[in-house]
């Protein structure tokens, strides 16, 4: 057994490591739900997280996982029976999948084989074939957590269009929001979904939706029952900074510290540059130790995570394990039909250039240790790109 000094390696794509200041601001006596004070952080997280779906609408806060805002996409806009198109990209959207017949839905599940996005010429194609316009709402993983692949949202909006169909378009950005660029209002997305644990950099607990016009117009009359997820319930006391039951407050300090971290000191913009630029110099990484990256369409790269294919023989959760237990680092597992196979490395939320060496340098190092057949120069094929690729100066500094 070794003995572990310094801190641990949470190098999971989420949760992520919660920077010491947002921990600092959850650390603060919990104050009356029903107060004056309150009514200022209430305002202030709701119009942030506005700001960071870049929506003009509506935004609600559940205490909740991010399983729970899921739900609340679903049985806020939805009635029994409806079909929903949905797109096997990987572990998550299969369990969105589950969840929705759970509710009494009815999904059309489109197969995949786990390495690439959502296909906007297959929903478009679906689409036109839906004459009696069944399908009431299609639903997209925007960044698949399970193999690190991104659906391009906007193309995905157009192929819907393209198709004349008045589906709802709901998605998923539970380890995309705060990391990888996405627009709520732009994109033409009627409900978004968001989960505190990954690019905001909080700790699991808190769950969002953002709302269009046209889901807010369906919510009255989806027929899904529905109570602790309903939004008029939500957005009646919201109005004023409130909350129609009690908030999860000392998670919404944190929540306001880590939005004046993203949105005043270091911009959206800067927050996604940086995940690009990390995530380029993991792929290099994992190209140079001849290793082969679980997503096969590179403009579908995901900036938050990379997820590693185990040579031929060798398993994953046995590499995995030493790493952990000679490193003291946790890497994502192979999630259902990946376990054994694939590795993930989390780049995202509160984390630079060292950060990132320190969590390649654990892979080559424990790529050694437990044996597996690598070349090597990965991390220097990394340190190689960030020195030639410097990052550039936070537009807000
Ligand atoms: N969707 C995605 C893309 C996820 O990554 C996760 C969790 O990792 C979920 C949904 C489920 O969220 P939670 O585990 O917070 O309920």
């Amino acid at each position: 057994m070794v003995l572990h000094t310094g801190r641990h390696f949470l190098q999971i794509p989420g949760p992520t490591n919660v920077p010491d200041r947002v921990l600092r601001a959850i650390d603060h006596p919990t104050i009356d739900h029903r107060g004056p004070e309150f009514a200022d952080l209430g305002r202030a997280v709701l119009a942030g997280m506005q700001r960071v779906f870049r929506t003009e609408g509506p935004v609600v806060i559940y205490p909740a996982s991010g399983t729970g805002a899921w739900e609340a996409a679903l049985v806020n806009t939805l009635s029994p029976g409806d079909k929903v198109l949905m797109f096997e990209t990987g572990h998550f959207a299969s369990l969105w999948r589950k969840l929705a017949e759970r509710l009494g839905l009815d999904p059309v599940f489109v197969p995949g084989d786990w390495r690439r996005g959502v296909d906007p010429a297959a929903i478009e194609a679906r689409l036109r074939a839906d004459a009696g316009q069944e399908i009431k709402a299609v639903c997209v993983v925007h960044n698949e957590t399970s193999t690190g692949v991104t659906s391009r949202v906007p193309e995905v909006r157009k192929a819907i269009d393209a198709a004349g169909h008045p589906a709802l378009l709901l998605v998923d950005t539970i380890s995309s929001l705060g990391s990888i660029d996405y627009r709520h209002d732009a994109w033409g997305v009627d409900v978004t979904v968001a989960g505190s644990q990954k690019g905001l950099m909080l700790p699991p607990g808190l769950s969002f939706n953002a709302i269009s016009a046209k889901a807010l117009e369906a919510s009255k009359t989806a027929r899904l029952p529905r109570s602790y997820w309903a939004w008029d319930e939500m957005l009646g006391p919201n109005a004023t900074g409130f909350f129609p039951y009690t908030p999860a407050t000392n998670l919404l300090f944190g929540l306001r510290e880590a939005l004046t971290m993203l949105l005043e000191e270091e911009g959206l913009e800067a927050v996604f540059a940086r995940h690009a630029r990390h995530a380029e110099a993991t792929r290099r990484a994992v190209r140079a130790w001849g290793l082969e990256l679980l997503c096969q369409e590179p403009r579908e790269y995901s900036a938050a995570l990379t997820a590693v294919v185990m040579p031929e023989g060798q398993d994953a959760d046995a590499f995995r394990k030493t790493v952990l237990e000679r490193f003291d680092m946790s890497l994502g597992a192979g999630l259902s039909k990946l376990a054994g196979r694939v590795f993930r490395i989390g780049h995202l939320g509160a984390f630079n250039d060292l950060t990132l060496m320190g969590t390649l340098a654990g892979v080559e190092m424990g790529l050694v240790a437990a044996g597996v057949p690598h070349r090597a120069g990965g991390v220097q094929a990394a340190l190689d790109h960030l020195a030639a690729e410097p990052q550039a100066d936070s537009p807000k500094l």
